[in-house]
């Protein structure tokens, strides 16, 4: 018997690449892609991974600039994690939450997100995923207003080009067409207004203006659909997979103004901001945001185990306790396995200092060699960053801020650049987007844009 259970090192791939690509194309249905298109290209088979880099059945190391699925936070390989789950599968496996039952895996990441959550949000509600977290901030706002004897309040406003997940519920909130184009979505009782784009909608207004004019959508949805219909207001502080849309400084004051005088919750989507992606503890930090309820997922675990949440403002969770029974919940609610990976993983950003050394030190320095890689590159504009999020938009022309009308696909050409490269991107409509691990070092840092330059410089020789 092995007497570390925990392998240090890493196992050979069992199957050659063609093997991995044949099983996975009879097998296997992926999510977010036209399948049959992938199964006759052949996906690319990632069998480990270390620090910030990737590596694939064929031996290619690749630098993963976008953190797994903005989930990564910590970097892949720590052992502590891998140790955390082994413990807790001896000692307790499974237990659920639901029948006057609670275990210490579930009390100890309870009390570690109340401390390291912004104050008031001393309560949280468990999912296995981010989707599960908007449903259940869906069932949960309709219960709340309910509780207080105004059940007709129902509607909650999201956001054009939001992302909040694929369930009915999380495609329902997200503001993405065409997501909603399949399955008839969105469900009824939910509304969008326009996002915060300055770069594609502003217009001749300053990004100031136009933030104020963005905010202000969400009171004219408000009037438009009478505030005693209207539930709450939902929004990712920063876009994510919209496109990294960092939203002009005058944009959440006005919303919190807004949602402060109509009396109604406020939503963040704290999924990819939260666990340090702006450089705060959580997105809301970041812009002075005070909400009701937020969702979590991804960084809580940087990955490692599926699990999510809701963290509950007191004001909130007082009427909700009070209430009586709360029909919700999933089997894997408060996991003990996941509890006991995400409270590990909190311990390790809060002890080695992870978001504040990111903050102070290697998120300045990368912002300034992303911007002076690019903003005067002339295949690109509105060139931006903030914390650990980088993004810039491919465009014809600078100076009209004119786009290219198949904005999208050219950005999937320059995806398959990177990937051909070993960098990973995003493409979002005409945006190139990142988020590396909040451990990237200065020298990983430059390393990083060396490669998005080198990259979309090959793009704008191949387009001449
Ligand atoms: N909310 C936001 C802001 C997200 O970015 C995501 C996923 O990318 C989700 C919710 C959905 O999370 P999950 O994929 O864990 O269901």
């Amino acid at each position: 018997m092995n007497p570390n259970p925990i392998s240090q090192g890493h196992s050979s791939p069992s199957r050659s690449t063609a093997e991995y690509q044949a099983l996975d194309a009879a097998h296997h249905i992926h999510p977010f892609s036209d399948t049959a298109a992938l199964n006759a290209y052949g996906s690319r088979v990632i069998t480990h991974a270390e620090g910030i880099y990737l590596y694939d059945s064929e031996g290619n190391k690749i630098f993963d600039a976008m953190s797994g699925l903005w989930c990564v936070n910590i970097g892949y390989g720590r052992q502590e994690l891998a140790e955390a789950a082994y413990q807790q599968m001896l000692q307790l496996p499974f237990y659920n939450t639901f029948f006057k039952t609670t275990h210490p895996p579930v009390i100890e990441l309870s009390s570690l997100l109340a401390q390291v959550a912004p104050e008031g949000f001393n309560h949280v509600f468990y999912t296995n995923s981010g989707s599960e977290g908007n449903d259940t901030i869906i069932r949960m706002v309709r219960h709340y207003w309910a509780l207080l004897g105004q059940p007709q309040k129902k509607t909650i406003i999201a956001r054009e080009n939001g992302y909040h997940g694929s369930t009915i519920g999380g495609a329902s909130l997200g503001g993405m067409h065409y997501m909603h184009e399949q399955g008839d979505l969105p469900i009824p009782g939910i509304a969008h207004i326009e996002q915060p784009y300055w770069y594609a909608n502003g217009g001749e207004l300053s990004p100031k203006e136009y933030g104020l004019k963005a905010a202000r959508a969400l009171e004219q949805k408000i009037l438009e659909l009478g505030v005693e219909n209207v539930a709450a207001f939902i929004g990712e502080p920063v876009q994510g997979a919209g496109g990294i849309i960092i939203p002009p400084s005058t944009y959440w004051p006005e919303i919190q103004r807004i949602c402060d005088h109509y009396g109604i919750l406020l939503i963040a989507d704290e999924v990819i901001c939260g666990f340090g992606r702006t450089g705060s503890w959580f997105g809301s930090q970041h812009y002075g945001i005070r909400p009701h309820l937020m969702t979590i997922a991804k960084g809580l675990s940087s990955g490692y185990i599926p699990i999510g949440g809701v963290l509950v403002h007191d004001t909130v969770a007082k009427v909700l306790i009070e209430g009586g029974d709360f029909n919700h919940g999933f089997t894997y609610s408060g996991h003990p396995v996941a509890c006991a990976v995400a409270a590990t993983n909190i311990r390790i950003l809060q002890k080695e200092r992870i978001i504040e050394r990111m903050n102070e030190d290697v998120a300045p320095y990368a912002a300034q060699l992303w911007h002076d890689a690019f903003d005067q590159h002339p295949l690109v504009d509105d060139v931006r960053s903030l914390g650990f999020f980088f993004a810039l938009t491919l465009v014809e022309d600078k100076a009209s801020r004119k786009r290219f009308e198949h904005g999208s696909s050219m950005a999937l050409r320059c995806r398959d650049i990177c990937l051909k490269n070993q960098l990973v991107m995003r493409a979002t409509g005409d945006s190139m987007i990142a988020a590396p691990p909040l451990v990237m070092t200065r020298a990983q840092a430059e390393e990083f844009v060396r490669l998005a330059k080198q990259c979309i410089d090959e793009y704008a020789r191949e387009l001449g």
